[in-house]
């Protein structure tokens, strides 16, 4: 699998038991919907409840289409951004098709700042506990 933004070989790291692909060029992330669905089924029970009593519910708007960057997985399919206003408003770049999710740096370091934050009062791993709700954000795959 490429980068989209760079096109650079992803490679496979693991995360829990979970392995995700990560640009060693730009340090995005690329979540295919099953690591997504996987993540969010091994929730600590009572993370989420505990993330929205302290920062309320999280608002999604849809973005545009990236007009450069194509699905890694569909490769015909380009990203569509939403802006996730959570801690703060973020965008991520999901695929419409096979809803895989893709995380640029920036966007990590935004959503990590803030999970740094909260994780002192939750005194859990960043990097887990903000792909955990990462995949909180899951889309429901349309029927
Ligand atoms: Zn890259
Ligand atoms: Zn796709």
């Amino acid at each position: 699998m490429k980068c989209p933004s760079d096109g650079t070989q992803l490679a496979r790291i693991q995360l829990e038991q979970v392995a995700i692909d990560k640009c060693h060029q730009c340090d995005g992330i690329w979540l295919d919907h099953s690591e997504l669905k996987q993540l969010r089924n091994s929730s600590q029970p009572g993370l989420e409840e505990d993330i929205e009593e302290e920062y309320g519910n999280p608002v999604t708007q849809p973005g545009s289409i990236d007009d450069h960057m194509r699905c890694p997985v569909c490769q015909d399919v380009g990203l569509v951004g939403r802006h996730i206003s959570y801690f703060k408003p973020v965008k991520v770049d999901g695929c419409p098709k096979c809803l895989g999710m893709w995380l640029d740096d920036q966007e990590l370091d935004t959503l990590l700042e803030d999970k740094q934050e909260m994780n002192e009062e939750l005194h859990s791993p960043g990097v887990m506990d903000f792909v955990k709700f990462v995949a909180g954000m899951l889309p429901k795959r349309p029927r």
